[in-house]
């Protein structure tokens, strides 16, 4: 059977193989770009022979997931821990026999949720060793290349989950793009955020922006309907795209001061 082909500069998955030389849908849109020597794809057996996958503990509920050597955007996804379930925040582009062995002794996975297309890669095989359902807003429809029976498309602003834990459509860098809010992670609420908001290496700063790697910024209207739409949210604790993106207090004030600087 022919894999199904990977994306080096995204991680981005195909059902169809794309001929030799032709681009990444997800690659040119002005939101990613296009390697300076070109488009190069790769598959999961090939990724399962030259990488692996380092688990860490970020808390007693909170597991991350990363390819060693880092691989595509650099993605993490989390694992979110709770007594009536575990729900894998995005994914990464590599899932072997230790990472399925780690999660199977956590306690499986029960849902799968995605903050945006930078994470859908090889969703369908994480799902198909699970059997659950994968959560992606509807406003990001056009970008599920590789559509599987599990993807549940959600509409409106918030979808819960179980456990007041929440899905929170923010929008911005992509239409779609979603946080996942668990009130019981953190003394005030934590938020997993993607790229939805970018924290900066200081830890002190979270940029909003269409596209990170471009730098081309959300109109100012958008900016602040999403401040607005943040002074509801309860949270504390916020993790991000990257393994460094963890705060642990005062989340909330942060991205608040930090989106009062672009008006
Ligand atoms: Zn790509
Ligand atoms: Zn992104």
């Amino acid at each position: 059977m022919k894999q199904k082909i990977i994306c080096t500069a995204c991680g981005t998955q195909y059902q169809q193989p794309i001929e030799t030389g032709s681009v990444c849908p997800i690659c040119i849109d002005e939101r990613q770009a296009v390697p300076e020597n070109g488009q190069s794809w790769t598959n999961l057996q090939k990724l399962s022979n030259d990488y692996s996958v380092i688990v860490k503990k970020v808390n007693d509920n909170l597991y991350e997931f990363k390819m060693a050597p880092a691989f595509a955007i650099g993605q993490r996804a989390l694992l979110v821990t709770t007594p009536n379930g575990n729900i894998l925040w995005d994914c990464i582009a590599l899932i072997n026999e230790p990472t399925i062995e780690f999660l199977k002794s956590k306690g499986g996975v029960k849902a799968i949720a995605l903050s945006h297309p930078h994470y859908y890669t090889t969703m369908n095989e994480w799902v198909e060793i699970f059997d659950c359902p994968i959560y992606i807003h509807q406003k990001d429809e056009q970008w599920i290349f590789n559509k599987g029976g599990q993807i549940n498309l959600w509409d409106g602003t918030e979808k819960e989950l179980w456990d007041s834990i929440r899905l929170i459509n923010i929008g911005g860098h992509f239409p779609g793009s979603s946080i996942l809010h668990i009130p019981f992670l953190s003394n005030e609420g934590t938020i997993l955020c993607g790229d939805t908001f970018y924290i900066s290496p200081s830890l002190k700063h979270a940029a909003i922006m269409y596209s990170y790697p471009n730098r081309i910024p959300l109109p100012l209207q958008e900016v602040q309907r999403i401040k607005k739409q943040i002074r509801n949210i309860r949270f504390d604790t916020i993790h991000g795209f990257y393994d460094y993106q963890n705060i642990y207090s005062g989340a909330k004030q942060l991205i608040q001061d930090s989106l009062g600087k672009y008006v």
